[in-house]
This record gives C-alpha cells, sequence and structure tokens, in this order.
C-alpha cells in the first residue's frame, strides 16, 4: 500500500501472527543539506502519478523480498524541521527480510516516486533538490514511448538516439509550451530550459505548462517541473538567466539542438551567430498576431540572416506583449519545432532547412518560401555588418553620435521598471509629436523605440535612436 499524507504522520501500531519480523522506518526532515541550515521543507507531488508509481514499487518489494505486507505514507505540503516525511513498514517472516525490503523501498523511492522537494534555508534562499534527475526507468520509459517505437522510422535504435540526444530550449513562453511537451514525451534524453522570468498571469492563455498558482515563480523552475511530471526520465538543467553575448556560446556548445523559443529578433540573431559558431543546427520560429513562420538553420545551410541581412529596423516585428498574440499561434508553431528537432535527431523526413513555412492560421493557409545562402551574409557569407542608422548599442554611442539628448521612454503606463535618469514618458499606443532636439528612445526591450526611431528617419529627422536591448541597456548609465 503506498499513500499520500497531507496531515501530519505517526506510526501506527502493527500485527500479524505469522510474521517474525516488523521494521518500521521514520524519515524525518533534519536542520541542515549540504553545509546550509535548513528551515523547512516542501513536498510536492503529483498525486494520480505517484501512487501508481507508488503501488507498483510496493508490489515489487513484497514479491522481491516474500514480504507479508509493505506500507509507505510520504507526507506532501510543508514541514518543519522534525515533523516526519516519510513512514515504510514492512513485516515478513523472518527479520532479515523485513529490514532488507523496508530498505529497498527507501532506496528505490526516490528515484521512482515523483515527488519533489523544496528545501527552504536560513539565508532566505529555497531551492528543488534531486528533482533533476529523478534517475533510470526502463521500464517506465519503455511503456511511455511503445507506441512511437512501433514506427519504422523510430524503433528501438531510434529511442536510443533521443535518449542521448540533448536539446536546448531559450525561453520558456508559448513557444516552448507547444514544444516541450512532445520532446519530453517523446523521450529526449536531456532538456535544456533558459528564462531569468516569472510567471505571469498575462502569460497563461498561451504558456500553459502553467497555472494560475505558478504566478509569480521562476518559469524554468515550473517548466522543468511540468517536463518531470510528465516524464520522470528527462535530465532537465534548469538555467534561469537571460541568454546573453557573454553566455550565447557556453549554452550552444552543451547542446545537440538548439530552439529558439524568444520573441524578440535580437535573441534570435544572436542564436543564430552562435549555431553557425558552434555547428549546431537551430531549430527558430516568430508568431505575430494570428501568423507564423518556421525555418531550421543547419550548420551549412542558409542562416537567419541570409533572410534578414540588415537586421530590424524596417522589419521589425514586435514581442506579444507589444503586439497581442493569440495562444495556438505560438503553441502549433512549438509542436513545429518539436516536429523539426525530432526529425533530425531521428533523421527521416527533409527539415525545412532550405525553406521557410509560413501559417496563417485564420485562413488555415500555409506558403513554403525556398531559402537560399545569401553571399552578402554577414554571418554566414562574406559581407560585414550593416548597423542600423537610427540604433544605438549603448548610451556612451548615443553621446558620441548625438551630443546632448533627451531620453523617451515610449513604455506604457503600468511597464516597470521607471527608469531613474531624466527622461519624458510618452506611450508608445498614444504616442503622437515627439520633442524636438536630439532623443534616445526606449522601450522594453528596443523594438517599440526602434519603431519609432524608423518611422521619425523615413520622415527625414536623423536625430532621433533607438537604444538597443531597451531599459536593461539603460541600467548602468549615469547622466553626464
Ligand atoms: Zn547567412
Amino acid at each position: 500500500m503506498f499513500q499520500l499524507s497531507h496531515e501530519p504522520l505517526i506510526p501506527w501500531p502493527v500485527a500479524s501472527d505469522s510474521a517474525g519480523g516488523f521494521v518500521t522506518f521514520e524519515g524525518k526532515v533534519r536542520n541542515h543539506a549540504n553545509l546550509r541550515q535548513v528551515l523547512r521543507l516542501e513536498y510536492e507531488a503529483y498525486d494520480d502519478l505517484a501512487i501508481s508509481e507508488g503501488e507498483k514499487l510496493v508490489a515489487e518489494a513484497v514479491e522481491r523480498y516474500r514480504l507479508e505486507s509493505a506500507t509507505v505514507v510520504h507526507r506532501v505540503g510543508l514541514l518543519e524541521v522534525g515533523e516526519t516525511a516519510v513512514i515504510i513498514q514492512t513485516a515478513a517472516a523472518h527479520r532479515r527480510e523485513a529490514f532488507a525490503g523496508c530498505e529497498w523501498i527507501l532506496d528505490q523511492l526516490k528515484h521512482r516516486v515523483p515527488i519533489w522537494k523544496k528545501e527552504y534555508y536560513a539565508d532566505g534562499d529555497s531551492g528543488w533538490v534531486g528533482a533533476d534527475a529523478p534517475g533510470p526507468n526502463p521500464e517506465l520509459e519503455a511503456q511511455l514511448t511503445q507506441r512511437q517505437r512501433r514506427l519504422a522510422e523510430i524503433g528501438d535504435d531510434g529511442q536510443v538516439r533521443l535518449k542521448a540526444a540533448r536539446v536546448l530550449v531559450v525561453g520558456t513562453g508559448g513557444l516552448a509550451a507547444g514544444c516541450l511537451p512532445y520532446l519530453a514525451a517523446a523521450g529526449v534524453g536531456q532538456l535544456g530550459l533558459i528564462d531569468d522570468d516569472l510567471v505571469d498571469l498575462s502569460n497563461l492563455h498561451r504558456q500553459i505548462l502553467f497555472t494560475v498558482e505558478d504566478v509569480g515563480r521562476l518559469k524554468v523552475e515550473r517548466a522543468a517541473q511540468f517536463v518531470n511530471r510528465l516524464n520522470p526520465t528527462v535530465e532537465v538543467h534548469r538555467h534561469a538567466e537571460r541568454l546573453t553575448e557573454v553566455n550565447a556560446d557556453r549554452f550552444v556548445a552543451s547542446y545537440d539542438w538548439i530552439v529558439d523559443g524568444s520573441d524578440n529578433l535580437p535573441t534570435k540573431f544572436l542564436l543564430n551567430e552562435a549555431c553557425r559558431r558552434h555547428g549546431k543546427p537551430l531549430v527558430t520560429a516568430s508568431v505575430h498576431g494570428f501568423e507564423g513562420q518556421l525555418l531550421t538553420v543547419q550548420p551549412d545551410g542558409p542562416c537567419l540572416r541570409c533572410l534578414f541581412p540588415t537586421a530590424p529596423a524596417s522589419r521589425c516585428v514586435g514581442t506579444c506583449a507589444e503586439n497581442g498574440i493569440l495562444g495556438v499561434v505560438p503553441g502549433i508553431l512549438g509542436m513545429l519545432q518539436a516536429n523539426e528537432v525530432l526529425k533530425g535527431i531521428l533523421g527521416y523526413g527533409e527539415l525545412l532547412s532550405h525553406r521557410t513555412l509560413l501559417l496563417d492560421l485564420r485562413s488555415g493557409e500555409t506558403m513554403s518560401l525556398s531559402r537560399t545562402a545569401n553571399p552578402g551574409c554577414p554571418v554566414c557569407g562574406g559581407g560585414t555588418d550593416i548597423s542600423d542608422p537610427c540604433e544605438v548599442a549603448s548610451m556612451s554611442e548615443a553621446h558620441a553620435r548625438l551630443g546632448v539628448f533627451i531620453v523617451v521612454d515610449v513604455r506604457e503606463p503600468d511597464e516597470e521598471p521607471t527608469i531613474s535618469c531624466d527622461h519624458v514618458r510618452l506611450p508608445f499606443s498614444t504616442l503622437d509629436d515627439l520633442p524636438e532636439g536630439n532623443l534616445v528612445v526606449v522601450c522594453e526591450t528596443g523594438t517599440r523605440s526602434l519603431r519609432v526611431a524608423a518611422r521619425c528617419l523615413a520622415g527625414g529627422r536623423t536625430n532621433v535612436v533607438s537604444l538597443r536591448g531597451g531599459v536593461a541597456s539603460l541600467a548602468e548609465y549615469e547622466p553626464r
């Protein structure tokens, strides 16, 4: 018998005339772990799955050690130091079997039963522990993947390739919500997740890995938990950071396939370049309103910059926050990204490496445009990078180009954080006239501001520039 309990555990008396040995094990919360002071623990489980895996484990122990009975009760929820986390009771004809059976259950429990443990430390920090690699479970894996292994294109060999694969998903938003579940369910061995963002209510219509209860928590943590509940044999690496020029190479080099689940062009270009440097394939998708596009960049094929040689200005695609998006659009595109990765790992079908797939989800129409390498591409060809005339990479570049200027923040009134230097706030949605003089326009990511600057340039005004990277690029700015 295997049970989960939300109430404090109290050992119960056991009796059986035919058993000679009874063992009761009590696991308690202690006040330290890995040299850190622990204040309390939290156990979280997906009840149905934990109970069914737990029952199987207990039945196996009974058979293996010829036990008369075995009972496991595991606490879930918040536990204070000194409280009992688990009770295991075994009864057998002889003491040896009762001891061995109890110990075996204890050892197997943490690997086979999906119950996640979070430690709260005295220094205010907290973290999920031991949840990333729940350990091998060939039987569970075999059952999870049996239907796909029947396909000639996959088979047992393909399953081994999936298990050996390492896939990095950059961003855990709407595209990842479509992509991650299928990569995990297919049995991809290792998944890396990068995102420094927290779950927000306004995300949930498209980021269906999360629930209302997750609001305010780290996306990578909740996404990792989703993956491990779906397939506890996947090893998940959580990277609660933002992809930058500094860390991109390190991440890209550590994985076999890269999925771009970001919603902004600078990240897409950064990934395109890092993947090219390390010879890694990149599956990238963009969504806009009801439309999406998908393509795969192979190390020896045309790259993303072959399509967009002069970068964002004229084609600036806003982020979901700025433009609005219907949830199914990134969901469908994300699934198609998973499909590209699976094709690539397993080697069947044809990748979108020389085509771009365009989908209009209002009409259901799809279009496939062929792509070829551009000899003048600044990344994979012989071209040089043409920087945008209405964009600056930093505030020092703005000073060098404009001298004295006014900072104009075009974010909406509810967008945070407020910036500390002198500035004018003119929300993008109601933006009409801009002040006279030299202007540096900023927004959240540098997309809306680039549109403002591009519009000015198109109207002949050359003294307005957008700050690349948005308010984050203002962080260390101290006005002279
Ligand atoms: Zn290229």
